[in-house]
């Protein structure tokens, strides 16, 4: 564990990451304990050490976001991009929480991604938070200890969905990455485990680590294998089977499912969708469209 003091917190999206549709991007710590082994971030961070072996807390984080929230124009905020933003550590260091004040102040809406249900603990800051949301990451209905050593169970993931959804704070589910070798099976457990705890739209993303080299050594040392031909674009029409069985909305694009996502550039990627866009206030069944097609 180390103090690195907070530079700069708000980090603007470069063009590659608008394809993602958030504006910004905010991580308070440097490193993640959850050590899933496709992670790309230590590539992006350029982190040398053994992927979760190490958190650096960025010290004085939240002081130095507001400072930099007063002159940013408004736009999506992801919460976190190379880290989860609640490692185990944020108990005692509450950074998270922190920067999560200074965005509600500063009235920037926010999309919450991680893989813990820690983020229960800010359920109050939470509540009653416009244009927040809290986005779990799942790659399979049951827990992979292979691939993902210190990642919370699945089963407290779900539990936190619901929480959060019976709060009135809107969730999603990021269904990345999709994995080379996800049986139908899985994939449909999932998307029911999903929908019965309440979040209102799933993102899917297959497997790619072509950029992502240290990422990709660490996969081959598990002896996980690459997609067969046509095996990722198989499981998302898989995924979005299932899901439109139960009226999920599934999305290739991150965020497509906010207004106020940014749009993907021309040329850029597509922002598929497999699922009407609607208002995270409600789910589809509330009265707006959504039924996956
Ligand atoms: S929880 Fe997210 S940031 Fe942390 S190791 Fe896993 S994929 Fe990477």
């Amino acid at each position: 564990m180390e103090d690195r003091p907070a530079g700069s917190v708000l980090t603007r999206s470069r063009r590659g990451a608008l394809r993602y549709g958030f504006a910004y991007s905010v991580n308070p710590y440097r490193g993640c304990p959850h050590a899933c082994a496709y992670c790309y971030a230590d590539s992006v961070t350029r982190d040398g050490r053994p992927w979760g072996s190490a958190l650096d807390r960025k010290v004085g984080a939240p002081q130095v976001l507001s400072r930099e929230l007063q002159t940013a124009p408004k736009g999506l905020v992801m919460l976190s991009s190379a880290t989860d933003p609640y490692p185990p550590e944020e108990v005692r260091s509450r950074l998270t929480e922190g920067c999560l004040r200074a965005l509600r102040e500063a009235r920037f809406p926010v999309s919450i991604l991680t893989r813990s249900p820690l983020v229960l603990r800010d359920l109050p800051l939470l509540q009653g938070f416009p244009g927040v949301e809290v986005g779990f990451s799942f790659t399979s209905s049951r827990d992979r200890p292979d691939l993902e050593p210190r990642v919370p169970p699945v089963a407290s993931r779900l539990r936190a969905i619901r929480q959060l959804s019976r709060s009135g704070v809107p969730t999603f589910a990021s269904v990345a990455p999709l994995l080379p070798g996800t049986s139908g099976e899985d994939l449909r457990t999932l998307v029911e485990a999903l929908w019965g705890a309440g979040v209102r739209a799933a993102f899917a993303d297959p497997l790619s680590l072509s950029s992502y080299p240290a990422a990709a050594r660490r996969m081959r040392a598990l002896g996980a294998r690459p997609f067969g031909p046509g095996e990722a674009e198989h499981l998302l029409s898989g995924l979005e089977l299932e899901a439109g069985k139960v009226g999920l909305p599934v999305y290739r694009r991150l965020f497509a499912w906010r207004p106020d996502a940014v749009p993907p550039r021309r040329g850029g990627s597509p922002a598929f969708r497999t699922g009407a866009r609607f208002d995270l206030l409600s789910r589809p069944e509330e009265g707006l469209p959504g039924r996956a097609q």
